[in-house]
């Protein structure tokens, strides 16, 4: 179905047969893997290799996520998803990636990595896409366009139109990034897969779910997309306590979404406070659990907040006197505020 759209070697390509592929029951006398049969050294069996297929936590997130299995791919983050699709369909030297700046930095570093072209569309002022650029931009060469929805930095929705238009006519790949979709009230596209052949959708445990240390990322596409990069992944590229750990949390979505409704309230309650300061020019809507604030003085107050030991993200550089605030505890809230309500005295 991509033979048209990936790189050819890619279509011809013998992936790795793993051990653990030959046979995948859990029962019998395992001399296949060269691993210690003795044990390990910690108190759990870590001796064995992990599943390659992340079976259990698929199983688990095609019921969530109302998806078939084989539309599930699981990566170390979604940084691994997004360096795949990279090199699964663009040509170093020839091929083309698009991404709307300012957006998530990685897209470029990973083409940049991977000596891919990258075209710049940047959005426009109310951080929405540019259609008419974009459709001058693309050429045959365009392999993958990047979204970002919720975007990052700016931590708006783009516009549901948009995404469509791109959809119905881009004859590539788009990838959708989902990365903040538990703190909209937009649903994700996941339900239009079956509509949009070549739309990869990604996700991520590390934000609402709380797990960045476990680095696990979802991309959700065609069986036969997922099937690609499947043969191109590192074999055991999800550790054994990663999957250990996500399978647990799989099973408190309900706690996951008390957590995400009061990252809301918090970022309610920070965006009214941040109003009020002398010194904010705009907290713009945020769709995330972050917020983009445009102050006067923002590398002053950015240095400020430092040397108070309060550590924001500072995007002066990407986004004219803007500083990318996550939303933390009420209490974490509460001290930065003070913490601002002291800068405006002095
Ligand atoms: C945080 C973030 C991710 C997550 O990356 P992981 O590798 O899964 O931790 C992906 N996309 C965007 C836009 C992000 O902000």
């Amino acid at each position: 179905m991509f033979n048209q759209l990936l790189r050819p070697h890619i279509i011809e390509l013998a992936p790795y047969s793993s051990a653990r592929d030959e046979y995948s029951g859990s029962e019998g006398i395992f001399l296949d893997a060269n691993e210690n049969p003795l044990g390990s050294v910690t108190s759990k069996p870590y001796n064995r290799y992990p599943d390659p297929h992340q079976k259990h936590i698929k199983y688990q997130l095609s019921l969530i996520k109302n998806v078939e299995i084989d539309n599930i791919f699981l990566g170390n983050g979604s940084d691994e998803a997004i360096d795949l699709l990279i090199r699964a369909f663009c040509e170093p030297h020839k091929d083309n990636i698009i991404i709307m700046p300012p957006t998530y930095g990685m897209y470029e570093v990973s083409a940049n990595i991977n000596a891919v072209q990258i075209q710049k569309v940047p959005l426009d002022a109310d951080f929405q896409i540019d259609l008419e650029k974009l459709k001058q931009t693309i050429n045959s060469n365009t392999k993958i366009i990047f979204l970002c929805s919720p975007n990052n930095p700016s931590g708006n929705l783009l516009k549901k139109e948009d995404i469509e238009y791109i959809l119905d006519n881009f004859q590539g790949i788009t990838l959708l990034d989902e990365a903040y979709i538990d703190f909209c009230a937009d649903a994700s596209w996941i339900k239009h897969l079956e509509k949009y052949p070549r739309l990869v959708i990604i996700q991520t445990f590390s934000k609402a779910w709380g797990l960045a240390a476990l680095r696990l990322g979802m991309a959700f596409a065609h069986k036969d997309l997922i099937a690609v990069l499947n043969k191109i992944k590192p074999p055991y590229n999800v550790s054994q306590t990663t999957q250990e750990l996500v399978q647990e949390s799989l099973q408190k979505e309900v706690q996951k979404n008390e957590m995400v409704k009061e990252i809301i309230v918090q970022r309610e309650y920070l965006e009214n406070k941040l109003n009020n300061l002398p010194f904010v020019e705009k907290v713009y809507p945020s769709d995330a659990n972050f917020l983009l604030v445009k102050m006067h003085e923002a590398q002053k107050i950015f240095d400020y907040l430092l040397s108070e030991k309060i550590i924001v993200r500072n995007r002066v550089k990407v986004i004219e006197g803007c500083l990318r605030i996550s939303v933390g505890t009420h209490q974490e809230n509460e001290t930065l505020i003070q913490t601002l309500q002291k800068y405006s005295k002095h």
